[in-house]
């Protein structure tokens, strides 16, 4: 298994056994026998916490000082995020936009034709949209604030105490998954078989 080493996160690759052996922990917890539960739960107990993705806005100080920034600091008009939103607008407050497929295409053509303007790649996804060609981005960067320790947001969604192994994921096991260390197969299997004998 490969992890490379980002900062201090450690990639812990998808399909690679580490699904199929977090699972039963899962499916114990719920006691769900049949169907999906990549999507984790919501658990904890002194030996281990297991949480789902958070959905909500960030809940803590990072996201009142943000929300304050916002208030006295605005994008350019031409910032590509402005755009970006307006685009975003123009198509949600179309009355038919749900229904009507012809509108998603033409959606994903203006949207590949704003990126082709900026020169910025496109893949589609969510990422696009927190991307800043205006001084916004940089101004509240160079603040450096950070979420508190105990935000949902940033709350590792597998911690085992006993080992102080921590790991994300996005939305579902081991999606664009990383770890606080290097995790071995052969370790993980230890440690979610100590999870289960403690429940
Ligand atoms: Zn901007
Ligand atoms: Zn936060």
């Amino acid at each position: 298994m490969v992890q490379v080493k980002l900062s201090e996160k450690f990639c812990v690759p998808r399909y690679e056994g580490f699904e199929e052996i977090l699972e039963p922990l899962v499916r114990r917890i719920t006691g769900s026998q049949q169907g999906r539960v990549r999507t984790g739960c919501d658990f904890r107990n002194e030996v281990f916490i297991m949480k789902m993705h958070f959905y909500g806005k960030c809940p803590c100080s990072y996201g009142k000082k943000l929300h304050e920034f916002e208030k006295e600091n605005e994008h350019d008009v031409e910032c590509f995020h402005t755009q970006w939103f307006e685009l975003d607008q123009a198509f949600r407050n179309h009355p038919k936009y749900s229904q009507a497929l012809i509108l998603k295409t033409e959606r994903i053509n203006a949207e590949m034709q704003l990126c082709r303007k900026y020169r910025i790649p496109y893949h589609g996804g969510s990422y696009i949209e927190n991307i800043c060609t205006c001084d916004f981005k940089k101004k509240w960067d160079m603040l450096n604030v950070e979420h508190d320790e105990d935000c949902p947001l940033i709350a590792p969604n597998f911690y085992h105490a006993p080992s102080g192994l921590k790991i994300w994921w996005n939305k579902k096991f081991f999606r664009d998954s990383y770890s606080n260390r290097r995790i071995e197969k052969k370790e993980f299997q230890k440690i979610i078989g100590e999870c289960l004998r403690s429940i």
